[in-house]
């Protein structure tokens, strides 16, 4: 065990979109734990487009930051020094140390976990917080029908591969939205995708008209935008929409304009508005459908992992310009010490 506990803190709230220099770093020594205290070693750091919200002191978040704080965020840990009667060195557990290599917790929001299921990292993607998101926002609010056509941006990460996975195997014709050809090509061939469109790639209306010629019955919004413009613009009669995220927005300093909502109405649609926190309780139930499929091999999913916690910052700014390919995480330590 070192003996010095590396940290990346919050230096400032990032004008536009984030930069390496929003960020400091120090190091203070490791704490030891106290009674009903453990302390454990990070081993993956979740990188979330929600962290710039919170990086801007957002109302609608618990976490607030000021400058010299150590950056807040879900991690997978190994405990390594305990004296709370249920956690034992060795455990592996999805806990909030934030962006540092160790942390104490009293076991508040901890969860244990099992890597005989999946790997470890999983619980920070689609068998964690993202993946929920997706599930919940498919299986709950979207509830697609065998055939019908459901579309979902950001198609490729975590939220998006899980719910476009969860509507592919509910029996819906699933079309991805992605930023490349390369992404669109593992939407269709990895992820089971009836197609993929890239957004970058000239009209987006007229593409995903093309793609869904009877209509979307459904779409998962991940992003907002110009792409929610050019989905409403080819809904189905009687669609619906998840509105999941809206990650273009995060890094302005007031909401850009509203979508052209006329065509709502034509189609007698429905917007629904998704909250992760509101669904925790279906986590058993998500983990334990999607880690059945992921051993079976009827459901894939990609990470985009930066080695060392010296690499965050400017990994984080790689997810905020949409150039991550899979769950954004930072490995800080060896899965085995
Ligand atoms: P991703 O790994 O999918 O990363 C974000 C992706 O958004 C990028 O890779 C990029 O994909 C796409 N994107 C499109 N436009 C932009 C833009 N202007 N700037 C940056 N990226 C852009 O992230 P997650 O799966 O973790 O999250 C997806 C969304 O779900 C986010 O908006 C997030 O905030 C939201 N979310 C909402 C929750 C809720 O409770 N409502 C809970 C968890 C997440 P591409 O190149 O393919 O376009």
């Amino acid at each position: 065990m070192a003996d010095r506990n590396q940290r990346i803190t919050f230096a400032r709230s990032p004008k536009g979109l984030p930069v390496p220099e929003d960020f400091g770093a120090d190091e203070t020594p490791i704490p030891t734990p106290g009674p009903g205290q453990f302390l454990s070693r990070t081993v993956y750091l979740s990188l979330d487009p929600y962290y710039r919200n919170v990086m801007k002191n957002s109302p609608i978040y618990a976490d607030r930051l000021a400058p010299g704080d150590v950056m807040v965020g879900e991690t997978v840990a190994q405990v390594v020094e305990s004296r709370h009667a249920d956690y034992a060195p060795g455990d592996y557990i999805a806990v909030r140390n934030g962006w540092q290599q160790y942390a104490l917790s009293s076991g508040q929001g901890v969860r244990r976990l099992d890597p005989l299921i999946a790997p470890v990292s999983t619980a920070l993607g689609v068998l964690g917080m993202p993946g929920l998101t997706g599930w919940a926002g498919t299986v709950h609010l979207g509830q697609p029908l065998p055939g019908e056509t459901v579309v979902v941006s950001a198609c490729t990460g975590p939220v998006g591969s899980t719910a476009g996975q969860v509507a592919r195997h509910m029996g819906a014709r699933v079309v991805g939205i992605a930023g490349s050809a390369e992404k669109c090509d593992y939407a269709v061939r990895e992820l089971g995708f009836t197609a993929c469109v890239n957004h970058k790639d000239g009209d987006l209306a007229a593409a995903l008209k093309a793609a869904c010629p009877r209509g979307i019955d459904l779409y998962f919004d991940n992003v907002g935008g110009a792409t929610l413009q050019a989905v409403i613009a080819n809904l189905a009669m009687g669609a619906r929409i998840v509105l999941c995220g809206m990650i273009e927005a995060y890094s302005m300093d007031s909401p850009p304009p509203g979508p052209w909502l006329g065509p709502v109405v034509g189609a007698r649609a429905t917007m629904k508005g998704l909250v992760v926190y509101d669904h925790m309780h279906r986590m058993a139930e998500m983990e334990r459908v999607v880690s059945g499929w992921i051993r079976e091999g009827s459901f894939r999913y990609r990470e985009d992992v930066a080695e060392g916690l010296a690499s965050a910052p400017a990994a984080f700014c790689t997810l905020m310009r949409g150039q991550n390919f899979g769950k954004a995480l930072v490995r800080v330590g060896p899965e085995r010490a």
